[in-house]
């Protein structure tokens, strides 16, 4: 056995992203107890950090010791109580996730279904929260990564809270990358993952729970079913003015990675990081059009991160994608679901977005399609 060293890559498929090299050194530092003073102090700077990332004042803001998949799962299991209605707005695979974990958790799912690669549509919901009025929750994801459409949070949330339901948000693929405003659009219970646009290392989920979320959860006739994940548990460990008892091990250099990254988020700034993920798009789809290729979804509805295009005629999907990995250390992503085999991702998302990269991916795939 030797050490592994790992190819060179460009990360351009739907996520994890590329890593800026001050993030990578950041985890290489010395790993410190995860109850240690100093260690505890850097926590709190995520939390601080996390909260303009979110645009939230939320106490409850911090990140899972787990993938985005976890942060789905605490938001899940902490607000859904047996018998509750959950409005889950489908219209790609997380959507599907969402209704799986509504059911495990014994909540019944009302489905609001939308073609994939389409955006959720409003009217629909609107029309769901009126036919099921004992409806507890609205549930919906933001930025479908497995199909690259955008859904309107703002107006979705504003529908939820006129019919009295909270709402749970899949933030992983926007945060970072596109217009999110949780408490402005009155988000209730959100969370996303480091390894898209927030240019981290995978394994983290920051979410973020408001008071009326969390009274649900504080007023539960049933215990959280799940110990890891109980916000109840879990706050004494991360929450504000804590004793910092021992709950888990935090993964404390995984942690150093998401203050660095958003160190760097901060001094960009959250707007601007907004704005360079939309112009690097721009680029990619004037490129992409050039050479004939078409988007999936409609102009209006498309994420700037996550370019979800057809595969021209005639072209070995899988062949491409190979020849992209092994001759130009260059990954772009595979359809999914009802999309496989006929269409790639390109994801523009953190890291990943920026101007050089895009002409690279351009030139490659051009090449690649000549031949
Ligand atoms: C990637 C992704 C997830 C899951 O995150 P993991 O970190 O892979 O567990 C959930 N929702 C959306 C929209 C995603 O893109």
């Amino acid at each position: 056995m030797h050490s592994f060293n790992p190819p060179l890559r460009t990360l351009m498929g739907p996520g994890p992203s590329d890593i800026h090299p001050r993030v990578l050194s950041a985890m290489a530092r010395p790993t410190i107890g995860h109850l240690d003073p100093a260690f505890v102090g850097m926590m709190d700077e995520v939390k601080e950090m996390l909260k303009y990332a979110f645009q939230t004042e939320n106490a409850l803001t911090m990140p899972i010791s787990a993938p985005g998949s976890a942060g789905m799962e605490a938001c899940f299991v902490n607000l859904v109580e047996p018998g509750d209605k959950v409005i889950v707005c489908i219209n790609g695979v997380f959507g599907m996730r969402m209704q799986e974990n509504v059911e495990r958790f014994g909540g019944e799912a009302i489905i609001v279904s939308d073609e994939w690669g389409t955006a959720v549509t409003t009217s629909k919901v609107e029309a769901a929260c009126k036919a099921h009025p004992d409806a507890k929750i609205v549930a919906f994801v933001h930025a479908e990564t497995s199909t690259g459409a955008a859904s309107d949070a703002k107006t979705i949330c504003k529908i939820a809270q006129d019919h009295g339901c909270l709402t749970i948000v899949d933030a992983v693929t926007s945060l970072g990358g596109i217009e999110l405003r949780v408490d402005e659009w009155g988000i209730d219970a959100i969370y996303s993952g480091t390894q898209k646009c927030m240019s981290c290392v995978p394994g983290l989920s920051p979410i973020s729970f408001n008071e009326r979320a969390l009274d649900k959860v504080r007023n539960r006739a049933t215990k959280v079913p799940s110990w890891f994940l109980d916000l109840n548990l879990v706050m004494g460990y991360w929450g504000a003015g804590a004793k910092r008892a021992y709950h888990h091990t935090a993964p404390v250099n995984t942690l150093y990675a998401l203050h660095e990254s958003l160190v760097m988020l901060t001094d960009e700034g959250l707007e601007n990081a907004w704005a360079r993920h939309a112009t690097n798009h721009q680029q990619l789809k004037t490129g992409l059009e050039a050479m004939g290729i078409k988007f999936v979804v409609d102009e209006k509805d498309r994420l700037p991160q996550l370019n979800t295009i057809w595969v021209p005629e005639g072209v070995d999907e899988a062949a491409v994608r190979t020849t992209l990995l092994n001759d130009y250390n260059l990954e772009i992503g595979a359809g999914l679901g009802a999309l496989a085999g006929k269409v790639w991702r390109i994801g523009l998302m953190g890291e990943s977005s920026k101007r050089e990269k895009v002409l690279f991916c351009l030139a490659a795939l051009k090449e690649v399609l000549g031949k």
